[in-house]
């Protein structure tokens, strides 16, 4: 299908260079695009309200990339369109002194979603081998082994109920630095500016070589990485929107029909 992103293979992972930031010229532009993408939420609307009746599954949808790379942005206008009764979004910050009491994937297995609800991580346990990596905050040895550990995890979930997405949402270096100055220019967005936003982005490098690790070790089969170009915030949205439509149709979702007796009820009140 046209404009479809692919999951990201192991064998060709992604360089995750600056043009890989663009949309793709196969994508419709301006007004076309706008029209694709409210199709793409009004579908992903009526698909989510069968989604939550038909209880059957859960869908974690897993968004990570750099400071500034839209993450917010996604969650507001894809999940907008969805039944707020139907959604969790869980933020992962720092860990907290309790957090780091237990192992790296506690606070990960709480926040996830229960069979009907849509489970949004903004950010995740793919911090644990990205900035915990990048910072050294843990020694190599350790956080070597989680790729496997992730794995495992998402594993034992996808065969326990839940389906899940990943999306590394990926923005140009130029495009940092616009984000950044709108983020310190407009009033209402300095609160978002961190001064540590800074000194990530002088780690550039080292954050795109844990990128790249993380998408080449860890997209499977049962939890696939999709990488977003994201320097177009429409088309960013048009193509996480568009992947989670197809995986919701592909479930072959139903409203759960009441038995015979209780429709039949019908007609005792309309009497
Ligand atoms: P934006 O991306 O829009 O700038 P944000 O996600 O950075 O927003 P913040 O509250 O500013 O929101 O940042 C959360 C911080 O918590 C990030 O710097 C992230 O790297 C950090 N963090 C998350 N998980 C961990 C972890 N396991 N270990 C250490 N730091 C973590």
């Amino acid at each position: 299908m046209p404009h479809l992103l692919k999951p990201v293979s192991p064998r060709r992972p992604p360089s995750l260079s600056d043009r890989d930031a663009k949309a793709p010229g196969s994508l419709p532009r301006g007004d076309a695009l706008k029209e694709a993408l409210a199709h793409e939420l009004e579908r992903l609307t009526a698909l989510q309200a069968v989604f939550y009746a038909d209880g059957r599954r859960a869908l974690l949808v897993v968004l990570q990339g750099r400071d500034a790379s839209g993450k917010d942005g996604t969650i507001r206008t894809v999940f907008g369109a969805c039944n707020p009764q139907g959604c969790q979004v869980t933020s992962f910050k720092a860990p907290t002194p309790t957090e780091l009491a237990h192992d790296y994937l506690w606070r990960v297995h709480q926040a996830i979603p229960p069979r009907g609800m849509i489970g949004i991580f903004n950010r995740s346990h793919y911090e644990d081998v990205l900035v915990v990596r990048v910072r050294n905050l843990v020694p190599a040895a350790t956080w070597k082994k989680r790729y496997d550990q992730i794995n495992a995890f998402e594993r034992h979930l996808t065969e326990n109920g839940v389906t899940i997405l990943k999306f590394c949402l990926h923005i140009s270096k130029d495009e940092q630095r616009e984000q950044f100055l709108e983020r310190l220019t407009d009033p209402t967005k300095n609160w978002k500016f961190r001064a540590g936003d800074l000194d990530d982005r002088a780690l550039w490098n080292d954050y795109t070589a844990a990128y790249r690790d993380a998408l080449k070790k860890c997209s499977t089969p049962w939890a696939p990485w999709y990488l977003v170009p994201g320097d177009n915030a429409t088309a960013r949205n048009y193509m996480v929107t568009r992947v989670i439509n197809e995986t919701l149709q592909e479930m072959d979702l139903a409203y759960p029909r009441a038995p015979k007796e209780v429709l039949a009820l019908a007609e005792k009140l309309r009497k």
